[in-house]
């Protein structure tokens, strides 16, 4: 062998003997065959092989058979985003003609999706109000094809009666699916409950720390993974596995991560809703109109809650925002960080509600001192309702 071929002909070397507790990154485009006969029926490798990078090597098995553990269901499929997953998820189900449901809560580009994509492409689509449980049946049209939900609803955290509606779905042929990005499977798990898709963005939770996008889709129906794959081929869609490993990383420390800012978001929710800074939307609150269902089908709470900042507060709410010291101003959420983003939601809902008029802060709790949270969002309200007594920090 001259050095030009020991240059790009790696030694073999045996790993007998090495354990480590991470998972390889393993890189690939090619995937080499170990004779002709295998690479003539390289087609008829399972979706579960490996037969080019684009569809996945070893290390994404790994995230996706862990995930496919915890929604306990039978397979699941890695898109580069959350609003990929729901995309690829909404494409494998529907063909011109057929019409989805999406919820007025739904993440805004969905809307977006349905509306500058799909319907130009003559899908058809219309929206239900959240929380409406069996009342889906009156919107329910023979092409109906997939009834979308999300539960709590983004912003408004509206919690959707998932097994009425999957109940109903199900009797009509209908598929159903799901963005579980607020609950994870860790407190919701939808396919338990007659979701046929169970989708979460991973850029939140399970990356866990703000720097990667990612999303899931897991299935109990092994055709409605083939479906899925089949779309993620032809539209070319796959991810780094250094992505993929930094969620292999951040998972490991999600249950403690996501117990940990559900007690400090559930302590903080219950302190502002007592003290009146405005309607406090969160569904672990006694108070919160879908905390019944949350109470039934969830084994806890994230740390994202909303608060419906009071008219009189909007004038002051640039200084109580620039005021802030441990408290980032962003949207996206589930990092170690904790954030406030002010949203407007009145341009991506369909349904009349006062709400829609406000200004709603949406937070994150994360990972710092609750007490270093508290001391902030003191400060911040006080500057929000003028009720600027001097405070120590
Ligand atoms: C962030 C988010 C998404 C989209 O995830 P990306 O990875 O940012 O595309 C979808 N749904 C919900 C509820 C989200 O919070």
């Amino acid at each position: 062998m001259r050095d030009a071929t020991a240059s790009v002909h790696h030694p073999v070397i045996d790993e007998s003997g090495y354990a480590s507790l991470s998972v390889p990154t393993h890189r690939a485009s090619t995937i080499v065959f170990p004779d002709a006969e295998s690479y003539a029926t390289r087609g008829s490798r399972d979706l579960d092989g490996f037969s080019y990078g684009l569809h996945g090597t070893p290390t994404q098995r790994v995230l996706e058979a862990q995930l496919t553990q915890l929604e306990n269901g039978q397979r699941t499929v890695l898109l580069p985003s959350g609003q990929a997953a729901i995309a690829v998820v909404f494409l494998s189900v529907l063909m011109p003609g057929d019409h989805v449901l999406v919820p007025d809560t739904a993440y805004p580009p969905v809307i977006g999706f349905c509306r500058n994509y799909l319907e130009p492409r003559g899908i058809g689509w219309s929206v239900y109000p959240p929380g409406i449980a069996a009342g889906i049946d009156d919107h329910i049209r023979a092409q109906t094809k997939l009834i979308w939900m999300e539960s709590p609803g983004s912003t408004t955290m509206e919690m959707e009666d998932v097994p009425a509606i999957t109940g109903i779905a199900r009797a009509k042929g209908i598929l159903t699916g799901i963005d579980n990005t607020w609950a994870t499977p860790l407190l919701f798990k939808p396919l338990d409950h007659g979701v046929d898709f169970s989708m979460q963005a991973l850029t939140k939770y399970p990356g866990g720390h703000s720097d990667l996008l990612m999303g899931s889709v897991s299935v109990l129906d092994l055709a409605l993974r083939k479906r899925l794959r089949d779309t993620m081929r032809m539209l070319g869609l796959g991810i780094a596995p250094d992505a993929v490993q930094l969620v292999l990383r951040g998972i490991e420390t999600m249950a403690i991560r996501i117990a940990h800012v559900g007690k400090v978001a559930h302590e903080i929710t219950t302190k502002l809703e007592a003290r009146g800074v405005g309607e406090v939307l969160y569904p672990a609150l006694a108070s919160s109109p879908g905390h019944a269902i949350w109470k039934r089908d969830f084994s806890g709470a994230s740390g994202v809650f909303s608060v419906v900042l009071p008219r009189r507060a909007e004038p002051r709410l640039d200084a109580a925002l620039n005021g802030l010291r441990y408290f980032s101003i962003g949207a996206s959420w589930g990092g170690t960080r904790s954030l406030i983003a002010p949203m407007s939601i009145k341009l991506s809902r369909t349904f009349e509600h006062t709400r829609n008029e406000r200004v709603i802060l949406r937070v994150n709790i994360g990972l710092e001192h609750p007490d270093d949270l508290r001391e902030d969002l003191a400060i911040f309200f006080d500057t929000l309702l003028n009720e600027a007594v001097a405070r120590t920090a």
